[in-house]
């Protein structure tokens, strides 16, 4: 019944034979830091597995105390600890799956003052100084890797995947950028090396024949002092030959400066890189399976680059966050119903960042599993949902799926309130997937739509609902600056929508996350780079790692000239885009950055008119001479039904922007529309 063969084709692996090939790449979910969440643990695998997965691997567990990520994070270094991921394990194997504990020691990216490496090199992203390893603290290091391991399979695991990429602890031995040792572990590549071959060919020793090990390989390391392709072609052939099963890919240190994962990526930009090492395998006669990674997120991309011969497997891993039954749906012919990851990292990283347990924006029942339920309603109700933007769609769907009689009324011609907008930035095309999704769930699940009806609160009353639930959304907020009247000044919704023309000189006011996506629309022209994958390596400066070690050493960024000249504004000061999110705030800055734009903080408006935008800036004057103004000054809530409906006795649920509309997004849109619809 399916199309995609070589997606769903098993995997022999001489022992055993995975269902097919898909691998859910390790995430840490924060879940694993603490064994009093492995209950909730087990069920979020379980839905995964139940799902179809091929294999499982977990987020990482540091094999000691000085490869932790974070203090008193994950770690399995004994038999009690193996013994509490048992009810992962079972839980696992109970619904079919397979499942892979991540090994990953942190070296100097760890996030505490216990961290060792190399040598003594402070990360830019960490504030610790790693302790240099003497030469018995590097043995001690690759027996902790082999115990854990061996843990791993006493704890019923069915392999282990080693982190060597990423720029973690092995990939620090790999590099001169962090390895000066004169020792045995440094100098030339192949004492640089030794370390992760003497890592896998010891597990594989421990663990016997029957057991998977994945090697996270870094193929391209997107950072000036990287490996070279000769470097990274050797480690391979060394590490098959020490026992791996499985060579994973690993894209960019994350000290690297190149996006790697961001909705602006392209689908596969990277998978090109584990082709090219494929190939080289095989001509060298090594049959190891590759695993590629990046950015793939529906069945198409990942079936088309196993067909191109690019990979044996595909690693997805936040897809799955979003959709468990992402495998079950393509394997049964159902992908279109396939809740896509839009790569935004909302929920997922830049939740592990600020050290909360991971979600995911479109699925906020990801790793809330036993606590966000959606079950059949006790009494079935009739409630109208006013407004289909993403608020109003998650309460819709879910409700109608409790078997509640829902109706659902928006004012425009389609569904999606401002995710109609957010998918016109150029680099966040994967928003449509959204609204395709609940644009089939609306459908599956028998909501009674009604588009172009701007429904008032005397219809609501007279139609007769239980209850009603306001998704209205927001208004832009008033600025109120002198001068605004000008014709020259507008809207981020006349721009996005296309009402109104823009002139080659523009001023955004507000820098919040619609001015810098505002800005990112008025520079780009024509098509959007994230759709062509080359011209987007072109203008973040990857070049071909057989050439440029790392892929970037000696390669120039060639960014497309902006369309316009663009200058973004906020009064607060500092720099403009620190509120963004924490793992893609820096690629909006850069991305702007490239394209000349002039972004200035503390900043007050003084008068718009037909020179420009008057301002000053801290103390000093300035005159913008621009031929627009675009306002970006924020968000009110809507919600005038509520009052009305309310004195009438109705019981009015707000949610979404018209519930707040300060420091919304679609996340909590969402996730609040869901919880409220899970318990009515
Ligand atoms: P809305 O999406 O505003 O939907 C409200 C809906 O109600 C509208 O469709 C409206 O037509 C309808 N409506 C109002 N009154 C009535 C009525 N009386 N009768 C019928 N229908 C009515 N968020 C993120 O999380 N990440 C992003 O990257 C992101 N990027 C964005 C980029 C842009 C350019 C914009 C504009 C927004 C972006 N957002 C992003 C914000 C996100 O889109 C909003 O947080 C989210 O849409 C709010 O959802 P909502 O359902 O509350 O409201
Ligand atoms: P926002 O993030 O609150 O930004 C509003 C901007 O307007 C700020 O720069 C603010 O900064 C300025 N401002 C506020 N009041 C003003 C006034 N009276 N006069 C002049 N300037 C004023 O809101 P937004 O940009 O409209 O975004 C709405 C929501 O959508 C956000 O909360 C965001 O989470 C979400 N969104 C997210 C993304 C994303 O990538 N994650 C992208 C787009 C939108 P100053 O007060 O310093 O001037
Ligand atoms: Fe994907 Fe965003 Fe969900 Fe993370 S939060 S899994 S990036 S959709």
């Amino acid at each position: 019944m399916s199309v995609y063969t070589h997606l769903l084709s098993p995997l022999d692996l001489g022992f055993t034979t995975l269902p097919n090939r898909v691998l859910m790449g390790s995430m840490h979910t924060g879940l694993e830091d603490d064994s009093k969440h492995f209950g909730r643990l087990a069920n979020y695998f379980a839905e995964r597995a139940r799902g179809g997965v091929g294999l499982i691997v977990t987020g990482g567990f540091a094999p000691n105390i000085e490869g932790w990520l974070s203090p008193f994070g994950s770690r399995l270094a004994s038999t009690r600890a193996a013994q509490r991921h048992r009810p992962i394990v079972d839980a696992v194997h109970a619904e079919g799956g397979r499942i892979a504990l991540q090994i990953l020691h942190a070296g100097r990216y760890g996030y505490h003052p216990l961290t060792v490496a190399p040598s003594k090199i402070k990360s830019p992203i960490t504030p610790f100084t790693p302790r240099a390893l003497s030469s018995a603290g590097v043995e001690r290091q690759i027996r902790a890797f082999v115990r854990c391991a061996a843990l791993a399979r006493e704890a019923g695991y069915d392999g282990v995947e080693v982190m060597g990429s990423e720029g973690y602890f092995i990939n620090q031995f790999l590099v001169e950028h962090t390895n000066r040792r004169e020792d045995e572990w440094g100098g030339s590549f192949e004492n640089r090396m030794r370390l992760p071959v003497e890592i896998i060919s010891r597990i594989r020793e421990a663990v016997g024949r029957d057991f998977i090990i994945v090697y996270r390989l870094s193929i391209l390391d997107l950072i000036p002092n990287g490996q070279s392709w000769d470097e990274v072609v050797r480690m391979a052939k060394a590490i098959s030959s020490a026992g791996a099963t499985i060579l994973n890919s690993g894209i960019g240190w994350h000290e690297a400066r190149i996006p790697t994962i961001a909705t602006s990526v392209p689908r596969g930009a990277f998978t090109w890189v584990t082709g090219k090492l494929r190939r080289d395998l095989r001509a060298a006669g090594i049959e190891i399976p590759l695993c590629t990674t990046n950015r793939l997120n529906t069945p198409e991309v990942a079936d088309a680059v196993l067909a191109a011969g690019d990979a044996d497997m595909v690693s997805m891993a936040r897809p799955l966050l979003a959709d468990p039954d992402f495998v079950r749906k393509a394997s049964q012919g159902r992908a279109a119903e396939i809740n896509t990851c839009i790569a935004c990292n909302q929920a997922c990283l830049d939740h592990t960042f600020a050290g909360k347990i991971s979600s995911c924006l479109v699925n906020p029942r990801a790793c809330h599993e036993t606590e966000l339920v959606i079950e059949p309603a006790r009494r079935v109700k009739k409630i109208a949902v006013v407004g289909a933007g993403p608020a109003g769609l998650a309460a819709a769907t879910t409700l109608a799926e409790r078997g509640h009689s829902v109706t659902l009324f928006e004012a425009d011609q389609c569904i999606g309130g401002q995710f109609n907008l957010a998918k016109k930035i150029p680099g966040k095309e994967e928003f449509e997937e959204t609204l395709r999704y609940f644009q089939g769930r609306l459908v599956a699940t028998g909501v009674d739509v009604r588009l172009g009806q701007r429904i008032g609160a005397e219809s609501l009353i007279g139609i007769g609902f239980d209850e009603v639930i306001l998704a209205t959304g927001v208004i832009p907020r008033d600025p109120r600056i002198s001068g605004q009247d000008h014709p020259k000044v507008c809207s981020y919704l006349d721009v996005l929508t296309g009402k109104r023309t823009v002139g080659a000189r523009v001023a955004v006011v507000g820098a919040g996350g619609i001015g810098f996506d505002v800005a990112e629309f008025l520079v780009h022209d024509g098509p959007s780079i994230t759709l062509d994958r080359e011209a987007w390596l072109r203008e973040w400066g990857v070049g071909n790692p057989a050439v440029a070690r790392g892929g970037v050493a000696g390669v120039k960024p060639q960014p497309t000239p902006p369309a316009r000249e663009v200058f973004l504004l906020q009064r607060k000061a500092g720099k403009p885009g620190a509120g963004l999110g924490k793992t893609t705030g820096w690629i909006h800055r850069t991305a702007l950055k490239m394209k000349r734009v002039e972004m200035i903080g503390d900043v007050q408006y003084r008068h718009i008119d037909d020179t420009g935008l008057h301002i000053l800036v801290g103390d000093a004057p300035r005159t913008l001479e621009v031929d627009t103004v675009v306002l970006c000054t924020g968000q009110e809530p809507l919600r005038a039904l509520a009052a009305p409906l309310q004195q009438a006795g109705i019981t009015v649920h707000l949610i979404g922007g018209a519930d707040v509309a300060a420091e919304l997004d679609a996340k909590r849109a969402i996730r609040q529309a869901t919880e409220l619809a899970a318990r009515l």
